[in-house]
């Protein structure tokens, strides 16, 4: 057991009074901590952890409180508890993923699980043997089971608690290291907490009734009491909320100041010209979003605007309206896709609606010579292509318009590109317009693209008939296999959507996962040789994708077998029915979007989503899909589900992931820091006077533009 004068390795030459706590500073490294030799170091540093700085911002996750420990009868699922009893039974479970160990007191039972291969609990718990656990109770099977809890003999718990009080933090991500070094190494760095520059003004500190960093941060490593950990994170999410939002603030405000590229005009004679080109007339939901699309583009500062509308809402027609006014206008539009198979399918739609014109479309695809690529930007510089279509990988530094003015990013939940838009621009500023089927909670809204405008674009385009989805169990198979069956018969088409291309095998699970290439083959034998079925996933040459596309489009393919790489955009009017197999492999809004495949022609769509869910929130997840259509309850109930992290890729959004604040939890918070940064920024948008420093400071350390930002004037 490490103990605490021996944590502090006094590194010779930089630190002298031997291990005093005294000589560390928020940059001192882990790598010379007493109990670090390099191996640990390694692991520490994967966690992100290399500085005492780091360590202290590295928060428990939850607290275990060995004060007071909870009768085994008396733990109820949900609860956090601390329980002590002998182990009764101890071993790994069927498929060996988990370990389990029952624990027995006079008052009952409780059964114990610890997931991961390099596991602690299989040494201490012994049958026999006595042992203390803490952690969260969830339900298993109607009984309540300890999930992932510390474990320690009696005396190490005594130890510890001698030392370092009761309430003990619970450090995420700490596999392969033993729980007590992190809280000791976060005990120790506390030393070093003064020392750390308080981002937070004092003025703005005081009014908010926070508490100072230092303060904030032994509260949550090393509180005294179960309910001081709550005020100092609090703190802490305020602190980087804040930094957020002042980011967001001083983008907006650039986004008056500076001047975009290129201000359309759009007379009423490219408007009808363009209407023209079109494929239908706009719904009125298309209409609306449009007039707030128009005005962007006609006005000078450049447009920063959110399309949100769910799956099949009709987005792409708005976006191909907007392309077109910037080529009317001479200039250049670009279209991101998240995947290669929706920019060919985008490169298409444009084709055909410009077919007969002289606008020139680049598809810049992965996988051509580099001579046809050099051969495509050169057209696209010299703005002899007026429209780009790319996926967001394709579009990098080496990609440069001589006019953007527009540029549309397809379904922005599935990555991040806006920040690309200005490196692509050539420093002038083009209008943005990200469109995204996952609404975006208002929470969201407000951190992620806080510095965007939203339109949301209600209703259908006509004659969309809806999907209806059910949920079989793997027993029920057959029916979906009728289901492609009649479907096929009465002169329709179906997608069959596997979690994976094929079948190697899966190290970890060893799990009977359905694969995309199996299912197709045993489509095959099962429909015979009368029904063409295709293969299609993202591991497929561009030729043979085109190919199998272009089938099914046709209707020669009348049952295509795929990956989720159909899952956002794809549209083929024909095909009435989607089955996914093991759909509790799927996210929410993703089984969304795979619906959205479905029902988008006049016949009515069936979506049948077979799985055995193995959690409760898997069979959440399914139930949800069953119960509602609403795109924007779903993701409501997605980020529940799941979190924002997640659900948006935050850490590609452009925004640096949040750590300590939770969403939709911190909502108030939230609102709060938004007031601030905006009160900050109005009174100094430089960010320049002294007690703002350790702010503007912070902001540079974390955001890329903050530099630029603060410099505009
Ligand atoms: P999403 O918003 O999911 O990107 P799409 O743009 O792919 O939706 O449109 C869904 C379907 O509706 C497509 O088949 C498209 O051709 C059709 N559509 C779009 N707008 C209209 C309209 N105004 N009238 C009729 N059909 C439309
Ligand atoms: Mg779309």
């Amino acid at each position: 057991m490490i103990r605490e004068r021996d944590v502090l390795r006094p590194p010779p030459p930089r630190f002298p009074g031997e291990g005093a706590p005294a000589g560390l500073s928020p940059a001192t490294e882990i790598r010379y901590f007493r109990g670090v030799g390099p191996a640990r170091a390694e692991k520490l540093r994967k966690l992100g952890l290399r500085t005492c700085r780091d360590l202290l911002h590295h928060l428990p996750h939850r607290y275990a409180d060995l004060s007071r420990t909870v009768p085994l009868g008396e733990v109820r699922p949900g609860e956090t508890v601390t329980v002590r009893g002998r182990v009764l039974a101890a071993g790994r479970g069927p498929g060996r993923i988990a370990f389990e160990a029952v624990l027995g007191d006079a008052t009952g039972s409780l059964r114990a699980v610890w997931f991961g291969a390099r596991l602690r609990a299989p040494r201490v718990c012994v049958p026999g043997r006595t042992v203390v656990c803490a952690g969260p109770v969830k339900p298993f099977r109607g009984e309540p089971q300890l999930v992932h809890p510390t474990v320690e003999t009696p005396e190490e718990a005594e130890a510890e608690a001698a030392e370092t009080g009761r309430i003990l933090p619970v450090y995420p991500g700490t596999e392969g290291l033993p729980p007590q070094l992190l809280r000791r190494l976060a005990r120790t760095a506390l030393a070093a907490a003064g020392a750390l520059p308080d981002p937070l003004p004092e003025g703005l500190r005081r009014r908010r009734g926070l508490a100072p960093l230092a303060e904030a941060l032994r509260a949550v490593h090393a509180p005294a009491s179960l309910g001081e950990p709550a005020a100092g994170r609090e703190r802490l999410a305020y602190e980087e909320l804040l930094l957020m939002q002042v980011v967001l603030a001083l983008r907006r405000r650039a986004a008056r100041i500076e001047r975009k590229a290129v201000p359309l005009r759009i007379s009423p004679e490219l408007d009808a010209r363009i209407r023209r080109r079109l494929r239908f007339p706009l719904t009125p939901g298309q209409e609306e979003v449009l007039a707030e699309i128009r005005r962007d583009l006609e006005a000078l500062q450049p447009m920063n605007r959110l399309l949100q509308g769910d799956v099949g809402s009709g987005k792409t027609l708005v976006a191909a309206w907007a392309m077109l006014a910037a080529v009317g206008n001479g200039a250049q539009a670009a279209l991101l896709a998240p995947t290669e198979v929706l920019a060919e399918q985008h490169h298409r739609t444009l084709s055909e609606m410009l077919r007969g014109s002289r606008v020139r479309i680049e598809l810049l695809e992965g996988g051509r010579s580099k001579k046809a690529r050099a051969e495509a930007l050169k057209r696209i510089a010299s703005g002899e292509a007026q429209i780009a279509v790319a996926t967001h990988a394709l579009l990098t530094e080496d990609v440069r318009f001589g006019r953007l003015a527009l540029l549309v990013v397809d379904e922005q939940q599935r990555f991040g590109v806006r920040q690309k838009a200005g490196a692509v621009a050539k420093g002038v500023r083009p209008d943005v317009l990200v469109m995204t089927a996952t609404p975006i909670p208002r929470t969201l809204a407000l951190t992620l693209f806080g510095d965007l405008d939203v339109s949301t674009l209600r209703g259908f385009p006509p004659g969309r008939a809806g999907v209806e989805t059910r949920w079989l169990r793997g027993s029920r198979r057959a029916e979906a296999d009728r289901a492609i069956r009649g479907t096929v018969a009465a002169g329709g088409q179906a997608y069959v959507v596997a979690p994976r291309v094929g079948d190697e095998a899966d190290p970890w699970t060893r799990e009977d996962v359905a694969s995309a290439e199996r299912l197709a083959a045993e489509l095959r034998g099962r429909l015979g040789p009368g029904v063409p079925v295709g293969l299609l996933h993202g591991r497929l040459s561009r030729a043979a994708r085109e190919g199998v596309m272009e089938e099914f489009r046709g209707g020669r393919v009348r049952v295509l077998a795929a990956t989720t790489v159909v899952e956002v955009g794809v549209d083929v009017p024909a095909a009435t029915l989607l089955v996914v197999e093991n759909a509790d492999r799927f996210g929410l809004a993703q089984l969304h979007q795979l619906r959205g495949r479905v029902g988008r022609g006049g016949a009515p769509g069936t979506c049948l989503l077979v799985a055995d869910p193995g959690t409760p929130e898997a069979e959440e997840r399914l139930r949800t899909l069953v119960g509602t259509s609403d795109g924007f309850r779903i993701a409501e109930e997605d980020l529940r589900l799941r979190g924002p992290g997640e659900m948006f890729g935050v850490r590609q959004s452009g925004m640096p992931e949040l750590r300590v604040a939770r969403l939709p939890e911190d909502s108030r918070l939230l609102l709060e820091a938004r007031d601030d940064a905006a009160g900050l920024v109005a009174a100094d948008p430089a960010l320049a006077s002294p007690p703002l420093a350790a702010l503007r400071a912070a902001l540079a350390e974390r955001f890329e533009d903050a530099g630029r930002l603060v410099g505009i004037a």
